[in-house]
């Protein structure tokens, strides 16, 4: 059945537009040849808004985001707003809508394509087939917390002071999405944590056990200090199917696991908020990289993290498990058949650009769908 679902567009700036147009192009072929059709709307964040209307994100928009089934972002920034004022700058315009649409889980898949695998700084036997998922914790924690500031000391010394807090809520609710993501995949969930010198983490690792024991025995919980975590990812990634942690833990790991992947240009992100009563949550999605203002215009940009971060869109907030999957099977497809932009280039095979990745992508969903 044809189906309308509601799309915000914030292509944003530097190659934003650039990466956002070939989601254009796989959301027309949909259209045309799985007959689902998005209600898309599109509107400006970061420095392109700054420059029209003052703010890196206007309250229209931000209703808009508030209205849509998902948002779908590029990129903010770049030198041209670097004297911007703080909370002017175009990256405000992205804190604002994690915080107003209450985005509170953030999911960063690390999968190694085998058509890239030799581009990793791990050894290929380590991380070939590597397909795992961090949910980071993105609105609480140490980054949050109150007290926090620098102080200047009667001695003249000075004093810099942070907070990691959390609460039963806050600790359940992403842990509620991990184990949700667990029973989807593999059914095995790492919580990380530093439950041996922080009661924040105790907390965190009691309030896992808790909701594990009341709603989800099916799942297989280990929990595991951060530091060995972090430690056991360059070691031997693929133990792991899906790792939830806290805001500034999920920082270090999610980096430090994507990075096993090999290419900032193939790292899709969701950031996810509550379900309301008919489950539905609020939720954006966008690749990981930036705005790269040192390519933007060239046409060289890699489009597949935009890509993937819209597979992720199907999956997770309109339960299009076949089509994302579709998607991801061109990628692969489109990778196994030897083209590469620039940032994922490697000897022996063909460089193209970033409309020609685009349009390859159609090219082999159409072959998929035949
Ligand atoms: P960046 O991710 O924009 O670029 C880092 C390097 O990776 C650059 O050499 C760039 O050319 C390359 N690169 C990134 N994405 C690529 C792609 N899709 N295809 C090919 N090459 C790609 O990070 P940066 O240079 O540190 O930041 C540039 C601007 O982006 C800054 O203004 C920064 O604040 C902003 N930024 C925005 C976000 C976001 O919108 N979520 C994230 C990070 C940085």
């Amino acid at each position: 059945m044809p189906s309308a679902k509601t799309l915000l567009m914030l292509p944003g700036d530097g190659i934003g537009p650039e990466v956002m147009a070939e989601v254009r192009r796989v959301i027309e072929w949909m259209d045309r040849r799985r007959h689902v059709s998005f209600d898309i709307a599109e509107g400006l964040v970061g420095g392109c808004a700054y420059d029209v209307c003052g703010e890196a994100v206007s309250d229209q928009t931000m209703a808009d985001a508030m209205k849509a089934d998902a948002v779908l972002l590029g990129a903010v920034g770049g030198p041209k707003w670097d004297k911007v004022p703080f909370d002017k700058r175009p990256e405000a315009g992205l804190l604002r809508l994690r915080k107003d649409m209450d985005l509170f889980a953030n999911l960063r898949p690390a999968v190694v394509f085998d058509a890239l695998a030799e581009a990793s700084t791990l050894k290929l036997d380590v991380i070939k087939g590597l397909d795992i998922m961090i949910v980071r914790e993105l609105t609480g924690g140490v980054y949050f917390g109150e007290p926090r500031g620098i102080e200047t000391l009667p001695d003249g010394t000075r004093r810099g002071v942070n907070t990691q807090v959390y609460t039963t809520p806050e600790i359940q609710r992403v842990a509620r999405v991990a184990f949700e993501l667990a029973r989807k995949r593999a059914n095995r969930l790492v919580s990380a944590e530093k439950a041996n010198v922080m009661e924040s983490g105790l907390l965190w690792r009691e309030e896992v056990q808790k909701l594990h024991d009341a709603e989800f025995p099916d799942v297989q919980l280990t929990h595991m200090y951060a530091d060995n975590c972090a430690m056991q990812l360059v070691r031997n990634p693929k133990q792991f199917d899906v790792i939830v942690t806290d805001n500034l833990f999920g920082d270090v790991l999610s980096d430090e696991a994507s990075m096993a992947t090999g290419s900032l240009g193939m790292l899709p992100s969701a950031s996810l908020g509550a379900a309301d009563a008919k489950g539905r949550r609020r939720a954006m999605y966008e690749p990981v990289h930036g705005s790269a203002p040192d390519i933007a215009g060239k046409g060289i940009a890699n489009p597949l993290a935009t890509l993937l971060s819209f597979a992720m869109m199907l999956r997770y907030s309109f339960d299009m498990a076949e089509d994302a999957n579709l998607i991801e099977q061109a990628v692969k497809n489109v990778l196994n058949g030897g083209l590469r932009t620039a940032d994922i280039m490697q000897k022996g095979k063909a460089r193209v650009s970033t409309t020609v990745m685009g349009e390859s992508i159609v090219k082999e969903l159409d072959k998929l769908a035949a």
